[in-house]
């Protein structure tokens, strides 16, 4: 766990706060873009943390969270979304084919869509289990080698093949810029790509840049550590 344990009876206190500033933020973010902050999706991404991190959130009114692992998400969600009147479930970290069952089962939206065989999975999953996911396609916006997401020279044709082949309605486009690289040229590249193939959903920007994504046109921000913490362990 990321907090220290001497800390434990006051450490929901301060959740409030950090998700007042972070709404706090997006609106004034918004407002120097000439958008509307209710344009903006706060995805409060609560992966590494447990039901007593995510429950004092989820109780300040917040509705979307984001998880990176199918499995850690299907082993802590089910119990807290009972606790929820409103909750929107978003998966933002690689999908395997061979949990595409599950991630449809368990996610509102998939940002990570990123080929063929995923694509032909998670529709498949959806017909079956008569349930639709928002999606959104991952593009690898630095053609960064380890990293998951179509590579840029093929995304228009990729989002075809989706559109086309796999019949699936996509929402938006989803990157993560390099981490050693301002992120701006691959959050404009991100909304060009998505301009010209009519998407209209950008899910981009985290605790460090989601101002920057926001003034790029960001309709998703996905933000872990500004509200929760930072994680222990776990590079980002
Ligand atoms: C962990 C993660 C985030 C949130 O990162 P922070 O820097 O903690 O805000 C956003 N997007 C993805 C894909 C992640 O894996």
């Amino acid at each position: 766990m990321a907090r220290k344990l001497g800390h434990k009876h006051s450490m929901n206190l301060p959740h409030h706060g950090t998700l007042q500033d972070v709404r706090a933020r997006i609106e004034t973010a918004a407002r120097a873009a000439g958008r509307e902050a209710s344009e903006i999706t706060l995805i409060a991404v609560s992966k590494t943390f447990g039901a007593e991190d995510i429950l004092p959130v989820l109780q300040a009114g917040q509705t979307g969270f984001g998880e990176n692992r199918v499995q850690e998400a299907a082993g802590k969600w089910p119990a807290l979304r009972s606790s929820a009147t409103r909750l929107e479930l978003h998966l933002i970290g690689s999908l395997q084919s061979n949990k595409a069952a599950d991630a449809v089962r368990l996610f509102d939206a998939i940002h990570t869509i990123d080929r063929p065989r995923i694509a032909q999975a998670v529709a498949a999953e959806m017909a079956k289990q008569a349930r639709q996911a928002q999606l959104f396609i991952q593009v690898n916006t630095g053609d960064e080698k380890q990293k998951a997401g179509v590579s840029v020279g093929s995304a228009d044709n990729f989002i075809a093949e989706c559109r086309n082949k796999h019949r699936l309605q996509i929402s938006g486009l989803m990157c993560i810029p390099p981490v050693n690289e301002m992120p701006d040229r691959h959050f404009e590249l991100l909304a060009q790509i998505a301009r010209r193939n009519d998407l209209a959903n950008l899910s981009m920007g985290m605790s460090g840049d989601f101002e920057t994504a926001i003034k790029f046109g960001a309709t998703h921000v996905r933000v872990g550590s500004a509200i929760f913490g930072t994680r222990e362990g776990q590079p980002r």
